[in-house]
């Protein structure tokens, strides 16, 4: 097993994509049920708050580095991960794993359409993709049922939930063993950019660790949630000063 870094009290895996993958698919390979959550500023510091969340990612399967920020906060420790692994790439790049050994996936999450939208385009971009089901993330408590048994009867192997966070995290700890064997990832607002609906940050912005500056002047209303950013740099500063 690789080592991990805690930032903040969230262990997280100093993995590179390449070990990410093949580590889902181990979990796949075994017939396991597993998570997978993506680490970045925002949801380390929604640990700190909500207990739950905290818990869920001290017994994920894995978490990797997903944001420039914890990648910063590894280093003011003196410690440094190996590389980032965003959501929206491992997504991917499982997605791409997937196609080729004709796994199969379910899209669960984001507005109406967008889930079968990403799987469209999916399709064009791999040929004929095993995806056994799609659903959007806007449901009545009675069609959540319908949707785990869904997950579950099609034989899902690898389930991607778009819920946002923490509502995707605590789903997926809330439903894992319903689903059957069946590895799970959270994965935010990846299906808005599969379907086409949002952009990237440019590939230059990505390596300046300056990605959440495009998504800020794409969405200014993600203002209030940015504000997590200058409140995490002071926590692992006054957290390694006290070290
Ligand atoms: N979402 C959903 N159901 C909900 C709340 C959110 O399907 O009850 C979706 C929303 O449509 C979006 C995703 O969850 O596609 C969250 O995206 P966000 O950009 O907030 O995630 P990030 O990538 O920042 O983690």
């Amino acid at each position: 097993m690789t080592s991990t870094i805690d930032i903040l009290s969230v262990p997280i895996q100093n993995v590179t994509m390449e070990e990410a993958c093949q580590f889902a698919f181990q979990f796949i390979d075994e017939g396991k049920a597993a998570s997978i959550a993506t680490a970045n500023a925002e949801m380390v510091m929604k640990a700190q708050e909500d207990a739950e969340l905290a818990h869920i990612l001290q017994d994920a399967d894995l978490v990797v580095p997903d944001g420039a920020g914890v990648l910063w906060a590894a280093e003011q420790q003196g410690c440094h991960f190996k590389e980032r692994v965003t959501g929206v790439d491992l997504a991917c790049r499982l997605l791409k794993e997937a196609a080729s050994r004709q796994t199969a996936v379910y899209l669960f999450g984001g507005a109406e359409g967008i889930a079968d939208a990403a799987a469209d385009n999916l399709r064009r971009i791999h040929g004929d993709m095993n995806i056994v089901g799609t659903h959007s993330g806007f449901f009545t408590d009675e069609a959540e049922r319908q949707i785990i048994d869904d997950i579950r009867t099609r034989g899902t192997q690898i389930l991607l939930v778009a819920l946002g966070v923490p509502k995707q995290e605590k789903w997926i700890s809330d439903h894992m063993y319903e689903l059957g064997p069946c590895l799970c990832m959270g994965v935010g607002g990846t299906f808005d950019v599969l379907s086409g609906k949002a952009c990237r940050a440019p590939k230059w912005m990505q390596e300046h660790r300056l990605e959440w500056l495009y998504r800020l002047a794409k969405e200014p209303t993600r203002f209030k949630r940015m504000l997590a950013l200058p409140k995490f740099v002071a926590a692992v500063k006054s957290s390694t000063k006290a070290k």
